[in-house]
C-alpha cells in the first residue's frame, strides 16, 4: 500500500514526463519575438533614399534616460540629407542607459526613429554602447545594418515599425485600417496591424492613405471641385 501511495504521489511527475518540452536551447535556439516587440533602433529613410530624420530633437527631450544625442543642421540646398529645412547631423544612442519604453518612437513627428527586435548585442567597452548615425541609419535597401557584435536571427530586422501599425482601436472605428504612415525604403507603405475587430493579419491591406480621406472629405466640402 506504501508503495502504491508512493506511485501516487508521483502521478504530477509522470505525467509532465509526457508532455511536449517548452525549454528552448537559448541562444542556439530562440522563440519568435512579439511584432511590437521593443529591441535596438533603427533610424529609417523615405522610400527615395533620404533619410527621415529632421534633428528636431523631440526623441532626445522626451527621453527619461537621458541616453539619445542629437544636433541637427540646416540641409545642404544642392544634396538635401531629408525633405525637411533640416536633418540629424549627429545622432546618438548610449544602449547602456537605454530601457527600450520606446517613448523616442512615439515622440518622433517622422517615424524617423523607430525598434528592430535584436536585443543579443553586447559590448566591450563603453564606447562601444554608443551608437552613432553610422550604425542606426538603415542600409541602402531599408534593412538594418547588422553589426558583428550583434546576434541576428530570421524576423529580428522585420516590421521594424511594429506598434506604428495600430490604428486607433480605442478611438473612432472609421479609421481601423487607414494607414497614416509614409512608405519606408525597401519596405514600401506597410499594411496595417489587424485583430483589433476581428480583422485579420494576412486580410489587412494599406487601402487607404489618411491624405486621401483627408482630401475627399474636403472635396466633398467644396461640392466635389477640390481635388
Ligand atoms: S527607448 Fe526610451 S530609454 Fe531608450 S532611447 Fe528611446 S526614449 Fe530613451
Ligand atoms: S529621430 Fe525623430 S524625434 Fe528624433 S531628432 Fe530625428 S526626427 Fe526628431
Amino acid at each position: 500500500m506504501a508503495v502504491f501511495d508512493g506511485l501516487k504521489g508521483f502521478k504530477v511527475t509522470f505525467g509532465q514526463m509526457v508532455q511536449p518540452r517548452v525549454t528552448k536551447q537559448y541562444p542556439e535556439e530562440k522563440r519568435k519575438k512579439p511584432g511590437r516587440f521593443h529591441g535596438r533602433h533603427v533610424l529609417n529613410r523615405y522610400e527615395d533614399g533620404s533619410e527621415k530624420c529632421i534633428g528636431c530633437e523631440l526623441c532626445a527631450g522626451v527621453c527619461p534616460a537621458g541616453c539619445i544625442y542629437v544636433r541637427g543642421k540646416d540641409n545642404p540646398p544642392d544634396a538635401p540629407v531629408s525633405p525637411g529645412e533640416r536633418y540629424g547631423y549627429v545622432y546618438e544612442i548610449n544602449f547602456l542607459r537605454c530601457i527600450h519604453c520606446d517613448l523616442c518612437v512615439e515622440a518622433c513627428p517622422t517615424e524617423a526613429i523607430t525598434e528592430s527586435k535584436i536585443l543579443e548585442f553586447s559590448f566591450t567597452s563603453r564606447r562601444e554602447a554608443i551608437y552613432t548615425k553610422k550604425e542606426l541609419v538603415v542600409n541602402n535597401d531599408g534593412t538594418p545594418k547588422r553589426l558583428p557584435w550583434e546576434d541576428w536571427r530570421v524576423g529580428d530586422d522585420e516590421l521594424t515599425s511594429g506598434w506604428m501599425r495600430a490604428t486607433s482601436p480605442g478611438g473612432a472605428k472609421d479609421y481601423e485600417g487607414l494607414v497614416h504612415w509614409s512608405g519606408e525604403l525597401g519596405q514600401g507603405v506597410r499594411k496595417p496591424e489587424a485583430g483589433q475587430s476581428g480583422l485579420k493579419d494576412e486580410d489587412a491591406s494599406p487601402r487607404y492613405m489618411i491624405r486621401q480621406v483627408e482630401s475627399d472629405r474636403i472635396s466633398k466640402r467644396h461640392g466635389g471641385r477640390v481635388r
